[in-house]
């Protein structure tokens, strides 16, 4: 999609600190981090957010959370606890439009969060 931010780092035109990409997936390092890891986790297809999720998307929504799991081992937070976090509309507070997994870790977080 011409017009998404994440889309243009999917494809190279947009610079982001990226810690790692297969076929399905590219994952960055949050620009305003909220937790000493804070990385997003994308899908390279656009889709703009969780209700606009197709059954075909299944394969790529397994892979995001293989990928979460991984990643939360190799930035050593997997024993001390993580979050995999997807804002969905205005009360989340969802403001990019290419759906994408905030993986934090590395502070104690909060609960319910505000
Ligand atoms: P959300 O509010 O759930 O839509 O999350 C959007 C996230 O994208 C926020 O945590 C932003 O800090 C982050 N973000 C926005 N622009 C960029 C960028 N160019 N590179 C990395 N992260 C970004
Ligand atoms: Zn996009």
């Amino acid at each position: 999609m011409t017009d998404c931010l994440f889309c243009g780092i999917v494809s190279g035109k947009i610079k982001a600190n990226i810690v790692y990409q297969n076929d399905y997936v590219v994952v960055f390092k949050d620009i305003n981090p909220k937790a000493s890891v804070h990385l997003l986790i994308i899908p390279r297809k656009h889709i703009a957010g969780v209700l606009d999720i197709e059954p075909e998307d299944s394969a790529v929504i397994g892979e995001i959370f293989v990928v979460a799991g991984q990643l939360a081992r190799d930035h050593g937070i997997a024993e001390s606890g993580f979050r995999v976090v997807v804002n969905s509309g205005p009360d989340a507070g969802q403001s990019v439009f290419h759906l994408h997994y905030h993986l934090m870790g590395g502070r104690q977080m909060t609960w319910p969060p505000g």
